[in-house]
């Protein structure tokens, strides 16, 4: 087992990793800019290090400067937590080179699924449903014009580096067809350096849903059940919950086996993420992500796995705690992502919390790494925490859930707490009943 552990990152994640290295009797490096002296998770840490001024190029995307921290404290592994360096392969590499576990992936598998389109292919190699298109980059509109005929109208070309939801333009018609590759090209090319893009089949009203796996790295793979993530704004997630409202045990065991038995056989070690599109039955794959997720707690609560727990045994090489046999997927949950931003425009709103209280009662979890007093810094994200709901089933979960974010006090600031009071009494969200669009057209609507 390691002997510490540096997390290079901040905010609620920060604590949520040096949380699972406390109970594992592991001791803990925070880094931070100085923007975020004061920052939760450099208070509990046993030691901090700061590594640099605000900008995150500066500070958390900083590689010398992390490095020399881990140096500094005798730290033998890091923690990359979500987004900053979690899913660079450079890093990695380095780390390798200077004998520090990297607590994730091998450099290899960060480097196949950040590229879209040898990710798409490497999957469907190993027997994972993806979305009908093109087989490759896309150089010539005469060849876009017969994939896009054999596949049917509509469709989407996106950007082989993409991310973000960047790059993507959809042709409805051969018509529109020359003018979204070009257009999807230039944009591509201008956010990444990268003007290789695909073709893909246009899905209309698909639901997001992915798969949670975790990896031994030799040949062990097993999956956590699926988590539905379609209510987004601009392709940002809002509200996740675990299970499904659209999927029945067999649909889930089913996508569930299909994408273990698929890492199992890549080798894959750690915790990942298998993004589908879900339409009239069908998976599609549109991208893994080789990390913690945010939305790991609903996963956490209804099989009772700490997968931060579970990703430093596989890093330690202690393997994986359960086999599949062991993994139980109990009752319901429900995340909501609070952000400091208005409500209504989400503009961030940066500033001093004066007063922070969080629910309780049987079934909540609150991550958060803000406190009354505390002063958010205006360079980061607007995540301040996150509101986890378990019930015994879906009804009881949204019960809950609409009591809690009563309870939930954040004063000083604007909150996005009052849109979940919205979506929590709605009738569409009560039945399940929505695709990645609903969220975007209910915002439009200004209910
Ligand atoms: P990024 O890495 O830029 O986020 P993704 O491939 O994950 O790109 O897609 C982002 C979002 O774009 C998806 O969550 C979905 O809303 C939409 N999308 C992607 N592919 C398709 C598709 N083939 N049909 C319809 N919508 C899609």
């Amino acid at each position: 087992m390691f002997h510490k552990i540096l997390i290079a990152n901040r905010g609620e994640i920060a604590l949520r990793v040096l949380r699972a290295a406390k109970e594992l009797g592991i001791q803990t490096v925070a880094v931070h800019s100085t923007a975020d002296a004061d920052a939760m998770h450099v208070r509990l840490a046993d030691e901090s290090v700061c590594i640099g001024p605000p900008p995150s190029r500066d500070s958390y995307l900083n590689i010398h400067q992390i490095l020399a921290a881990c140096e500094i404290t005798g730290a033998d592994a890091i923690h990359p937590g979500y987004g900053f360096l979690s899913e660079n392969a450079k890093f990695a590499d380095i780390l390798a080179a200077h004998n520090i576990t990297f607590i994730g992936p091998s450099a290899d598998h960060i480097r196949v699924m950040g590229d879209k389109i040898t990710a798409k292919k490497t999957v469907k190699a190993l027997g994972i449903p993806v979305v009908p298109g093109s087989d490759g980059a896309v150089t010539d509109d005469g060849d876009a014009k017969r994939i896009a005929a054999d596949i049917g109208y509509p469709v989407l070309i996106k950007a082989s580096a993409g991310g973000g939801g960047r790059g993507m333009k959809v042709a409805r018609t051969e018509d529109d067809l020359s003018e979204a590759l070009s257009t999807a090209r230039s944009e591509a090319g201008a956010a990444f350096g990268d003007d290789a893009v695909y073709i893909e089949k246009y899905l209309e009203k698909p639901r997001h849903i992915e798969v949670q796996v975790m990896g031994d790295g030799a040949g062990k793979a097993i999956h956590l059940g699926e988590r539905d993530c379609s209510l987004q704004r601009r392709h940002q997630k809002v509200w996740e919950e675990a299970n499904s409202p659209a999927l029945n045990v067999e649909q889930r065991m089913k996508i569930g086996e299909t994408v273990s038995k698929a890492m199992a056989d890549l080798g894959y070690s750690g915790a990942g993420t298998i993004e589908f599109l879900y339409e009239n039955g069908e998976f599609y794959f549109i991208e893994m992500n080789t990390r913690l997720q945010v939305e790991h707690p609903v996963t956490e609560a209804i099989t009772g796995i700490d997968l931060v727990h579970e990703q430093i045994r596989v890093a330690s090489g202690g393997g994986l705690s359960a086999r599949q046999e062991d993994v139980r997927f109990e009752g319901h949950a429900i995340e909501c992502r609070i952000n400091a931003e208005d409500p209504r425009t989400f503009t961030p709103s940066p500033g001093t919390i004066s007063h922070f209280h969080t629910p309780g009662g049987l079934g909540i979890r609150v991550d958060s790494g803000v406190y009354s007093g505390y002063r958010i810094p205006p360079y980061y994200d607007s995540l301040i925490g996150k509101l986890i709901v378990h019930g015994r089933n879906r009804v009881e979960c949204m019960m809950r859930l609409r009591r809690a974010l009563d309870e939930f006090v954040v004063d000083g600031i604007k909150t996005t707490l009052p849109l979940f009071q919205d979506l929590v009494g709605n009738p569409d969200i009560a039945n399940g009943d929505y695709d990645i669009h609903w969220l975007e057209n209910y915002l439009a609507k200004g209910d």
